[in-house]
């Protein structure tokens, strides 16, 4: 559920008209509810309710400070996997025990930054990793508390960018060498073993994987501790799947999520952690943009946007679908439409969608890309010198631009001109 909704014939977010925010910010814009935010958070704290639990949020889905702020605000942990996003957390308020440090490459500056800063967790990945981060540890006279993501050879049934528990994905270490390897990490001198950690990847829509993986995480959980490992906490990553088409199936709910971990790993005595993003900010977020022309090609119409590939990747990177609603609410039996909608920006692979039946717009309307929080703004670039898309947060009935769309020559002046090139 979320807070965009059709009032009185027009797209609202919260109690906000959308034309309202359009005609003050320009279009294309990201917009973001607060209430639905807060919603999808509550449903992971809830879900986990009677297990000591954590939610942290992957806020590579969505890191706008305004975004984070809200999050930390209501208590949720924070999932980082570079320093410019635990300088972020720390910067929004996250208290720095709560800011997990997870990825595949962490380097000793990041390493360095996260333990003088303070941090809950580091998240390690791999045999060298292990041995660098106990080094910087060691040099900083700190112990860092560590998981070592365990990669289950689960098949997420996901799409394979985003597909991070097989045994050829890139991420952590092999299941069957976990008990050498957690024997090394006990080892050495700047570390201490506090748990486990497994993340399979993302959108995820079914329950199977996760049962699968979560199941060997607490088989893996009785062995180590039976070879002396105090193990304490579980991080169960994130992955669970949103709804971006509603013709299709629903994915599964996160309170069902919940009652697989809870099944699994429940009576483990463990601190759980658990790592959601996209299902928080997904569909708490709109890409808003206006319809610049209606082309008409030799065989199909191409519905022409002014928001492009570089506001929001997602169709060209991983053909993901997003639904596009007009602003203005459709009468019932109102004409209906097939385009090809692309953006204005200089290659083929701008198409948001081809083919694409919808109720039939004009040139000058709005247009709503559903279900654009996460992996949408984070994702932009400024390709084609299209400045950086702006966002805004709703919240009732006020909103705020939470990053504004710079001018040309904010855009232009980031560049330098080396002396040479002068005069
Ligand atoms: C990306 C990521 C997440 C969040 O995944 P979502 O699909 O957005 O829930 C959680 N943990 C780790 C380690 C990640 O890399």
């Amino acid at each position: 559920m979320d807070h965009f909704l059709y009032r009185d014939g027009v797209l609202h977010a919260e109690d906000v008209p959308l034309p309202e925010i359009a005609a003050t910010v320009g279009t294309p814009f990201y917009v973001y509810s607060t209430a639905t935010l807060e919603r999808h958070y509550r449903l992971f704290d809830e879900g986990m309710a009677g297990m000591d639990h954590l939610v942290c949020y992957a806020m590579k889905a969505n890191s706008n400070q305004a975004v984070l702020t809200v999050m930390a605000r209501l208590g949720a942990g924070a999932d980082v996997v570079s320093g410019g996003e635990y300088s972020r957390a720390v910067a929004a308020g996250f208290p720095v025990e709560r800011i997990v440090f997870s990825g595949v490459g962490k380097t000793a500056d990041e390493m360095e930054l996260a333990l003088s800063g303070g941090v809950r967790q580091i998240n390690v990945e791999s045999e060298p990793e292990l041995r660098r981060l106990s080094e910087v540890a060691v040099r900083l006279g700190v112990t860092a508390p560590i998981a070592i993501r365990i990669n289950p050879d689960v098949d997420a049934r996901t799409h394979e960018k985003i597909a991070t528990g097989r045994s050829e994905n890139k991420f952590g270490v092999p299941i069957g060498r976990a008990r050498e390897i957690y024997a090394e990490a006990a080892g050495l001198p700047g570390l201490d073993v506090a748990g486990i950690d497994v993340h399979i990847g993302s959108q995820l829509t079914d329950l199977g994987p996760y049962e699968r993986a979560y199941g060997k995480v607490a088989e893996l959980a009785r062995v180590l501790r039976s070879d002396g490992h105090d193990i304490r906490r579980l991080d169960l990553g994130g992955g669970l799947g949103i709804p971006y088409e509603r013709s299709n199936a629903v994915p599964p709910l996160p309170i069902d999520y919940c009652e697989v971990i809870r099944r699994t790993v429940g009576d483990l005595d463990c601190e759980i952690e658990i790592e959601p993003g996209r299902l928080i900010a997904g569909n708490a977020g709109l890409l808003v943009a206006g319809v610049i022309y209606v082309k008409a090609g030799q065989d199909r119409e191409f519905l022409i946007l002014d928001a492009a590939m570089n506001d929001l990747v997602r169709p060209a990177m991983y053909g993901a679908h997003h639904e596009i609603v007009p602003v203005t609410e459709p009468v019932p039996g109102s004409e209906q439409a097939t385009y090809d909608v692309v953006g204005p920006v200089c290659e083929t692979g701008d198409t948001f969608s081809r083919g694409r039946k919808m109720p039939s717009v004009v040139e000058g309307d709005l247009v709503a890309f559903r279900s654009a929080g996460a992996y949408g703004a984070v994702m932009a670039s400024e390709y084609n010198s299209r400045p950086l898309v702006p966002e805004v947060l709703v919240s009732e009935r006020r909103f705020a631009v939470i990053r504004p769309r710079p001018a040309f020559d904010e855009m232009i002046n980031r560049d330098i001109i080396p002396s040479w090139l002068k005069g």
